[in-house]
This record gives C-alpha cells, structure tokens and sequence, in this order.
C-alpha cells in the first residue's frame, strides 16, 4: 500500500515536473532517482574503498609526507598511512561530469545526498573506513556559502553519514581564508592558495571520543584542499585519530 502511494507520488510529480537523468537526460522511471539504471550500471567506479593503497591515497600520503620532512627532526610525529577513496574516475570529456556540475552550479542537494549514500553504501563495506566515526565536510568560506546558500560536500557528507552510521559535524573546521577558485590554477599554486585556509574552531564540543575522521569534498584532484584540512585537523587530533578523506569524483 506505502509503495503503491509512492509510485502514484512520483508518477503525479512526474507531470508537474518531469524527473530526469542527471547524466544522459533521460526520462526516469518510477524505481529511479536522479541517474538512470544504464548510466549507474556504467559509471566509471574506482574500487578505491577496497584497496588501501591506490592512487588517490598515493598522492594524498605524498603530500603528508612532504609536510612532515619540512617539519624540524625533533616535531615529526608518527603519521599512519591515510585512507583515501572516490566514487567514480571524473572526466571532463564524459558526461558523468554533469554530476559534480549539478552540484556545484545548480543547487542540487539532493542529487549530493543521493550520490553520497551511493558512496556511503561502498564505504561501508570496505575495512579500512567502515569505523569512521565523524564526517566532515570541507567547509566554504561564509561568505561564499552564503552566497550560493549551500556548500555541496555537505550535503555528500550527508549522505556518507547516513550510511556509515556516523555523526556529521559541520562545527569543527572552518575556512577561514576565502581563497580563489582553484579551477584554473596549477598544482603548485593550488596548494600555496589553500595552504593555511582551514582552522578547526576553538572551543571545540565533544571532540574526546572520536577516534576516525573522515573529510568529504566534491572532486579530488590535486589533493591540496583535503591536505590543507587534513594538516589543521592534525594540529588538533593527535596521531592515534585517523584522518582519511573521500570525495565522489577523482581526477588522476
Ligand atoms: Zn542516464
């Protein structure tokens, strides 16, 4: 009966407005939200969350390192290796890139939390994050938040949390340096404009008992931004708190 009454729901909002697939544009069927079962059956998956060590998580321990060997001998602490995954490969050439355009650019929320429960739904599953217990999302600066009136890594977070069974907590970083988009900018000046940017805030609630941070952006592709979230966090958490990070797309 609760189903048949959703099926009517869907199929009387589908003539106010047409529900579409987000990639290939397609006309949704009643079983289907947001991508069409062709296109989720030939998103490009990375399979990340199953392997420890994967490019993504590479590159993102590289930067650790970095940070770490520039440190003076006597200040560098024992960092564990951090996990890293993403959803699916990102391309600029295909058409899976209108989901982190539908995001970014046109507001929509949900189509985040849907893509962030696809995403939870692996974490889940997978050794390495399924104890995450606190969701963080990279965090935009006020003004900017308050000007688009949403930050879309929260509401992929939203969704990670969900399916992880794991707090979400908005409270703890902050972006306090409203730094230039970073679209056009190579790898060296991304990192330079981000570095810095992020604070966790002070006083900080409720903090004593988490003992797995994951930090969630849009798009990972040079890493400097969950680095540079991952570097303020470290100044507050001590070592035996891991710190991994997850994004939904990843350009290599
Ligand atoms: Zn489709």
């Amino acid at each position: 009966m609760k189903n048949t009454l959703i099926q009517y729901g869907a199929a009387a909002a589908d003539l106010l407005l047409p529900r579409t697939c987000i990639v290939c544009g397609r006309k949704l069927g009643i079983h289907e939200s947001h991508i069409c079962l062709y296109c989720i059956s030939d998103l490009p998956f990375t399979f990340f969350w199953h392997r420890e060590h994967n490019p993504m998580a590479d590159k993102f321990n590289e930067q650790i390192q970095k940070t770490l060997e520039a440190a003076p001998a006597t200040q560098i602490p024992a960092e564990k290796y951090a996990f890293a995954a993403a959803l699916y490969f990102f391309s600029q050439g295909s058409d899976y890139r209108n989901i982190q355009y539908s995001l970014k650019y046109k507001g929509n929320i949900s189509a985040g939390r849907h893509f962030g429960r696809i995403l939870g739904d692996r974490l889940a599953s997978s050794v390495q994050f399924k104890d995450a217990d606190t969701i963080i999302p990279v965090p935009l600066h006020w003004t900017r938040k308050w000007s688009r009136g949403y930050n879309q890594a929260e509401a992929i977070a939203c969704g990670i949390a969900l399916k992880l069974g794991a707090e979400l907590r908005c409270d703890i970083l902050a972006r306090k340096k409203r730094t230039r988009t970073q679209t056009m900018l190579s790898t060296e000046e991304k990192a330079r404009n981000v570095k810095e940017a992020f604070i966790v805030k002070e006083p900080c609630k409720n903090i004593g008992r988490i003992r797995h941070i994951l930090v969630v952006d849009d798009i990972f592709t040079t890493g400097s931004t969950l680095h540079a979230c991952f570097t303020a966090l470290r100044r507050v958490f001590p070592a035996d708190v891991r710190i991994s990070i997850a994004s939904l797309g990843y350009t290599g």
